[in-house]
């Protein structure tokens, strides 16, 4: 039997694994979510001696059902490989009294390359296995990672093409760099007047509109996402929590069963939703903290049961992060309804129509395992500052969110628990914040390439292949629009 997927609005509409991946999001709006969290079937003390790849296939097989060992297999074959810069894939890096779970060793150099290295295989795959043969178009918003990440996994990939809609204003200029000189004839990359969740609403409409979908699929095309809406994003991103478990057990930091807290840098809700599902599956983590910048309305939200999205969208040094409508909170407020469908869609109306709902106390409950916390961007820089004097270790802002958010608030109550916190970005990605946390009068005058050599000198990492890339490459994409002419930028890319 197949692991079937529901939607978070609709309990009637179920489709398979692949079909979910294929589609992205529901035609009824919602997202796509397993009927039940399979279990890990691999013993806790084997997971010490697996690789990442084989930790991959353990996980993975129990939530896409019904993609053959074979095609699984070779799908991971070809997304974990030598795109990385290291055979560990997602290694863990100690520094003082935390495991830093590096997740930005891919082709981007942000945590997006885990998922979207393998998304392109996954979404093939089941093209192929569902006789779609439509050219699919993947629409992605980006708050400055995911697009990058994206791009590299789709470009020149057969049978799709790719659009990518960022911030303008809104993105550092390594990540602007890194979109706007992409190559591939197949790619779109289009900057908009607006923030992340302009962009991300943007997509979300253009899915919801039937008209435009059905022009489209007569002229050959239909749409999927690469955003974290699209299951084939979360699934792969369980992986390295249950690998990082495997990493503390070889290293002797737990015994199979004691549990691990693990700390999120989160913006979209889609990193930390994996770890929930990890937890699901029954690996031993204790807390979920959920980390946030200035824009702190998951903070609040599990703070006091509220969400509000009402209130200024702070642009910070942790620009992935800069989010107010969390798309994935939306399956874990599914999960703690009950898989309550008709009671989730009419919350997820309220914060369309009003920017707010507030949940149940029995949902409340059901959330009890996360804990939220949030940084200023005071709080980031003297973090990073800290982690650098007391161990050398250089974190990349989003990371140092969420480091901050653990020693200021965690450290203390979490007691003996090893914590694993999810390391999200490189700092190469991030060097002029990153560099200026550490000296502003030495830095603060420095153009971003020499910041990034400064950077190589401090860290004595060597500049990943994407810095070195992007330094001299010409600029391929230019088009900036409102963020009303989404549509039109679409069908200007498709159909001419
Ligand atoms: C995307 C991103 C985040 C936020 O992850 P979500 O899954 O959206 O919560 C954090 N840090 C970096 C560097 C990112 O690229």
């Amino acid at each position: 039997m197949d692991l079937m997927y529901n939607s978070t609005r609709n309990a009637g509409n179920q489709v398979t694994a692949s079909q979910a991946i294929l589609k992205g999001l529901a035609d009824d709006g919602g997202l796509y979510v397993p009927e039940r969290i399979p279990e890990l079937d691999t013993p806790l003390a084997s997971l010490a001696g697996m690789s990442y790849q084989e930790t991959a296939y353990a996980v993975m097989k129990q939530f896409l059902t019904d993609y053959s060992e074979e095609e699984l297999k070779d799908c991971i074959r070809s997304a974990y490989d030598d795109k990385f810069d290291t055979e560990e894939i997602a290694p863990l890096h100690t520094a003082g009294d935390a495991h830093y779970l590096e997740l930005f060793h891919g082709a981007t150099i942000a945590f997006k390359d885990m998922a979207l290295s393998i998304l392109p295989y996954l979404m093939t795959t089941a093209a192929k296995k569902n006789h779609e043969t439509h050219e699919i178009v993947i629409l992605t918003a980006t708050s400055g990672d995911t697009g990058k990440a994206a791009l590299a996994g789709f470009a020149d990939v057969p049978g799709t093409r790719i659009i990518v809609f960022y911030p303008k204003h809104g993105v550092s200029p390594v990540q602007e760099k890194q979109m706007v000189t992409q190559k591939g004839a197949n790619t779109c990359v289009i900057g908009i007047l607006g923030n992340f969740d302009d962009a991300q609403s943007g997509v979300k409409r253009l899915f919801a509109d039937k008209t435009l979908a059905q022009e489209l699929r007569e002229q050959g095309f239909c749409f999927s996402s690469a955003n974290s809406i699209n299951i084939g994003r979360l699934v792969p991103q369980i992986v390295y929590y249950v690998y990082a478990y495997g990493r503390l057990l070889k290293d002797g930091r737990l015994s199979a069963g004691e549990p691990m807290n693990v700390v999120v840098p989160t913006g979209n809700f889609g990193n930390i939703l994996a770890a929930f599902y990890a937890k699901n599956m029954g690996l031993p983590i204790g807390k979920l903290i959920c980390a946030s910048n200035e824009n702190k309305v998951l903070f609040d939200f599990f703070e006091t049961g509220v969400y509000d999205r009402n209130r200024e969208f702070v642009l910070t040094s942790s620009p992935s992060m800069d989010i107010l409508i969390s798309s994935n909170l939306e399956r874990l407020i599914y999960h703690a309804s009950g898989r309550d469908a008709a009671a989730n869609a009419a919350l997820m109306r309220q914060l369309s129509e009003s920017g707010r709902y507030t949940v149940t106390e029995e949902m409340r409950a059901q959330m009890c395992d996360f804990a939220g916390g949030y940084a200023t961007e005071e709080q980031t820089f003297a973090e990073i500052r800290r982690v650098y004097e007391e161990s050398g270790y250089i974190l990349d802002t989003h990371t140092a969110v969420a480091s901050s958010v653990y020693h200021n608030r965690f450290a203390g109550e979490c007691g003996s628990v090893p914590v694993v916190i999810a390391s999200t970005a490189s700092p190469y990605k991030f060097a002029r914040s990153v560099m200026t946390a550490i000296d502003e009068e030495k830095y603060g005058v420095m153009d971003d390439f020499a910041l990034i050599d400064e950077l190589q000198k401090l860290a004595g990492t060597a500049v990943p292949r994407a810095i070195e890339e992007i330094r001299n490459a010409p600029v391929l994409h230019d088009t900036v629009i409102e963020k009303d002419e989404m549509e039109a930028a679409v069908k200007r890319f498709l159909l001419s």
